[in-house]
Formats: C-alpha cells, structure tokens, sequence
C-alpha cells in the first residue's frame, strides 16, 4: 500500500531515527527507575534525565530546573491552568485567554469556570491575531493569569509574545503560552519573551509520543503551581509518577536536533511552503487565512471556494495527509474554531486544508500536493457546475 504524502505535521511528526536511536539503550540496558537512589541502574537512569533534561532547557532558554517532565502537552496545560488557578486563588480567579487557542487550554478554562474561576476568551483580528488593546484592557485587579499560545496549530499564526510578556510584567500577572507549535521551529526565548509558564512536547518536534513538559519560572519571580497528581513527590513535587525515561532521553535527544537545526528547517520548508501557496493561491475563489508576517514557516492554511469541504478532504487525503482545523476536532464536521473566531462564514471555515511541512518534507512531495490538489478542486467545481 503507498501512503499518501504526509503534510499533516502539526498534528504529529515522525520520530527521528537519530531519537529513537538515542532511545534504544533505555528499554532493556539502562532501564533502572530514575527515583531508585541506592544503585547505579537508578543512578544511569538520573544521569540521562538530567542531560535530557538540560536539553530541553536550553531549546528555550530556560535552566534545568524549570523544567517539569509530563505526559505530553495536554497535560501541561492543564498543570499550568488548574495548577495558577489553585496556587494563585488567595490573589484571584480571574483568567485571560484566546477564543483561537488549543482545545487543550480551552477546556481547562471552561473546566475552573465551573469551579468559580472568571475567563475571559479574548476575540482575534481577522488575520488571527490579538489586539494588545485588548488584552490590556481585559486586565483586572483580581487577574492571576494570561493564557496565550506562541503559535497556532491551523493556521501558524505568531501572537506578539514579547508585547504580551511586558504587559504582564508591567501588570504583575502569570504570562503562560503554549509553546507546541513553535518550541522547535522558531526560537523561542522565555527569558527575553517574559514567560512564566510554558508548555511543551516531544511528538511535535520530532520526538516520541506520550512525553512533554512545562516551564515553570524559578525566579523574578518563582512561580507556584498545586500539584494536579498525587504522588511520589517526583518533578519538584508538580508531577508525580516515575519518569519515562526512555521518553524524556528521546525528547531531549529532538530538543538537542532542533537547536542545531532550525537554520536549516526554516530555509527549506518557508522555500516549500511558499511554492506550494504560490500554486495553490492562483486557483480561484482561494484564499490565505492568517497574518503572512506573523507566522511559522511550515504552515499554510488554505481555503478554497465553490466546493464541499467534506469532498474536498476526503479526496485531497486519498494522495495527500492533511487535515481541516485541529486534528483533535477533525472527527467531527464542525467548523474550525480558530478559522471561526477570525470571522470565516461556516461554510467556507469547512472547505480550508491545513498543510503543515515537516524535516522530512521534500520538493518531490509539494509538487504532488499541488498537482493533486489542483486536480482535486478542479474536479469538485466541475462536478458542481455539472450537477
Ligand atoms: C498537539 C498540541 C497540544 C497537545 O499536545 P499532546 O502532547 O499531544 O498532548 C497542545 N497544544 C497545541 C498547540 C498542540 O498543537
């Protein structure tokens, strides 16, 4: 069976070979438990998760304390919003977040609503990004938290991360982002950027599945967070659980990749992603959603008129993986609700194609993807018209 070309990476890459190869030893050689104190396996395990461990920190330019291994990026996001939300409630109960951010964030959010938590779900421009006027103006005294993500998942587009960290600076509120889509991409500075929270995860960047992490400031100032897993007291006592060793040393293993490589990356997959929304955009009735300076280079977000968007996707994945909206929502036929709260009408929100590139995108796999979804469009309006 030939699969299709893959343009579907910001819903999950592949695992590097170099990671897994990282990987190996830690399964049957060096399994011992990271926490076991008292032998040389425990010490080799808590040997390598303190190296992955400073990897990771050094992709965003934090220190190897600040970093708390998870299960993933889900999680993180909801140690970082349940965990302010508890630690912080003495301060207040309000949040601040995006109606654009990942499903992730915003279900924590509707979830400390019902438990007397205040959100504010902050609109977007059109061009998918937030008005600083905004946000400033949504500050109250009782706000204990900003909530927005470095970069979206559909559409790529780059909130103004830094501005937003000086206002909660200036503010003296929690600044917490997202970090998935960019950590990896881009670089991403939670020093120079005012981040207090971020989270972060290894299938994203070329990483293994079921590992991932998030920042927590040590200092000016030393963040808090209520633990949200009883345990063991593992992670500075914020994430209880043995360590996935063999996850961690992977992740640390892609961080290490992506630092030495993103000059590259950026390169390479701008120059395709480009020549693929240079074809694709001369078809008519088609549009670009979101900010063309503001976003990650490996994303385009594509809509496309006159046709049925379930036809559409259902055809352009026979040769071409990509997907409409978040992978997480892709299960059902609602519309995008990024594309959505940047004032796309339903029906045109449903016939947009998210392509995201990757380290293992070559020009051979763009030129099919503009042959073949060219073809696919010019078919479905034929039939349209014919019908
Ligand atoms: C994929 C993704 C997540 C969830 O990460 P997991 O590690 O799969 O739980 C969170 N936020 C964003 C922006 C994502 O793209």
């Amino acid at each position: 069976m030939k699969l299709p070309v893959y343009l579907d990476n910001n819903a999950t890459t592949p695992c590097d070979p170099r990671v897994v190869n990282e990987m190996l030893p830690y399964f049957s050689e060096t399994y011992g438990n990271a926490s076991s104190h008292n032998h040389l396996h425990g010490w080799l395990a808590e040997e390598a998760v303190d190296q992955s461990r400073e990897q990771v920190a050094r992709l965003i330019n934090a220190s190897p304390r600040e970093i708390i291994f998870t299960s993933g990026a889900t999680e993180a996001d909801n140690l970082a919003i349940k965990g302010a939300f508890e630690a912080y409630e003495k301060k207040g109960n309000h949040i601040i977040t995006v109606q654009t951010e990942h499903s992730a964030v915003l279900d924590a959010c509707r979830s400390i609503e019902k438990r007397g938590g205040d959100v504010t779900y902050l609109p977007v421009q059109s061009n998918g990004l937030i008005d600083l006027n905004d946000l400033e103006s949504a500050i109250r005294t009782h706000t204990i938290l900003i909530a927005v993500m470095y970069a979206n998942n559909e559409t790529g587009v780059i909130q103004p991360i830094e501005e937003i960290g000086k206002l909660a600076a200036k503010h003296g509120i929690l600044f917490f982002s997202d970090g998935v889509q960019a950590a990896g991409k881009i670089p991403v500075d939670v020093q120079k950027d005012g981040i207090h929270l971020m989270s972060l995860s290894a299938h994203k960047m070329y990483g293994p599945k079921g590992i991932g992490a998030l920042y927590v400031r040590h200092k000016n100032p030393g963040v808090t967070l209520s633990k949200q897993i009883d345990g063991g007291g593992h992670e500075r006592g914020m994430r209880s659980g043995t360590l996935n060793v063999p996850g961690i040393v992977g992740f640390g293993k892609a961080a290490k990749l992506a630092l030495s490589e993103w000059d590259e990356f950026e390169e390479r997959v701008r120059t395709y992603r480009d020549k693929l929304e240079q074809h694709l955009l001369k078809l008519d009735d088609t549009n670009r959603n979101g900010s063309p300076n503001h976003r990650l280079p490996h994303v385009a977000n594509i809509s496309f008129g006159q046709v049925n968007g379930t036809n559409l996707l259902r055809q352009v994945n026979k040769k071409i993986a990509v997907s409409s909206g978040s992978a997480c929502s892709s299960a059902s036929l609602d519309p995008s609700h990024v594309l959505k709260a940047m004032g796309l009408p339903d029906k045109r929100a449903l016939s947009t194609i998210r392509f995201s590139l990757g380290r293992f995108t070559s020009e051979k796999d763009i030129d099919q993807a503009i042959e073949h979804v060219e073809k696919v469009v010019n078919k479905l309006r034929k039939e349209k018209l014919t019908t």
